[in-house]
């Protein structure tokens, strides 16, 4: 699994330790199986597994789960995902973005259908896990909008989404994960490859996230690499503190080795 590391020029913080920002700690799942309950396709290349996980133990928003695959011969891959349900969510949902030469988003892609059983651990993470009772700013890119959207429907669930501010970025608006959720949620969408509303083509900027920030907010930023180095920079440099930014980075899965 690629455990995130902390963002080295901003000074945001993604480690593994510490806790929710209201204090406590998360919960912690072991290995269960889950059976594939529902899945849909709701955007291209990408694929939403509703979860009836076994003797399921409640997660909190921002957690994620591994998923271990086990061929014939003995081989196995996992991978991490985030949960995109809220806590009182009967199931747990997952959303995974196929990557084409992907080993395990492929399979949770183009193979696994309802009725199927996986392995799963989970729920995994203490550090990039909101509360549901203080500020946060969420900050998500692609998939990397996942945790933040079991954060918004854990708000909404509970009547606090006046706790969040959201800002979400994407190439496209098809290629953006739950976006119409995320949009009825008050998220700022920002699209990179075209124009949305009045607003034409652009990555994030300070500007975007200025109206967002407010002090006090713990801020939760999620994507790829690149992705969550920008935006815990942008955050930093409006004067948000950097103990106060939390970071979660889906990269590449190097160190997510298969074993025998
Ligand atoms: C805490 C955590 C939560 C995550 N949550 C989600 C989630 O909710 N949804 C989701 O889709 N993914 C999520 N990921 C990423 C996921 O764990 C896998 O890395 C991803 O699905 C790719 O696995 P794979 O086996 O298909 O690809 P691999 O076989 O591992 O890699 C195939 C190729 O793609 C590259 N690559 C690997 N991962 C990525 C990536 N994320 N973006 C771009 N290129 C990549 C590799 O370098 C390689 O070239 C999360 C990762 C972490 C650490």
């Amino acid at each position: 699994m690629v455990d995130p590391i902390a963002g080295a020029d901003s000074g945001a913080t993604s480690a593994t330790a510490g806790g929710p920002p209201g204090g406590g700690a998360a919960p912690t799942g072991a290995w269960r199986t889950a059976t594939v309950a529902g899945l849909r396709r709701p955007i291209a290349r990408s694929v939403e597994l509703r979860l009836d996980v076994h003797d399921r133990i409640d997660h909190l928003p921002g957690q994620h789960y591994v998923v271990r695959l086990t061929a014939e011969d003995g081989y196995t891959a996992q991978r991490s995902y985030s949960v995109a349900s809220a806590p009182g969510d009967p199931l747990v949902e997952l959303f995974v973005e196929r990557l084409d030469d992907g080993e395990v988003s492929t399979y949770l892609a183009d193979v696994v259908e309802p009725g199927d059983e996986l392995e799963v651990r989970g729920p995994i993470g203490g550090w990039f896990v909101w509360d549901g009772a203080t500020p946060a700013l969420l900050v998500g890119g692609g998939s990397g909008v996942v945790p933040l959207v079991a954060m918004v429907r854990h708000a909404r669930a509970i009547g606090r989404l006046d706790l969040l501010r959201v800002a979400v970025s994407a190439r496209t608006l098809d290629a953006l994960p739950y976006a119409e959720e995320l949009a009825e949620a008050g998220a700022l969408v920002v699209l990179t490859r075209e124009a949305h509303g009045i607003r034409p083509a652009a990555r994030l900027t300070s500007m975007d996230l200025l109206p967002l920030w407010e002090p006090g907010q713990t801020a939760f930023v999620c994507g790829s690499a690149g992705f969550a180095e920008a935006a815990s920079q942008l955050l930093v440099g409006l004067g948000m503190p950097p103990a106060s930014v939390r970071v979660e980075r889906f990269g590449p899965s190097a160190l997510e080795q298969p074993k025998r």
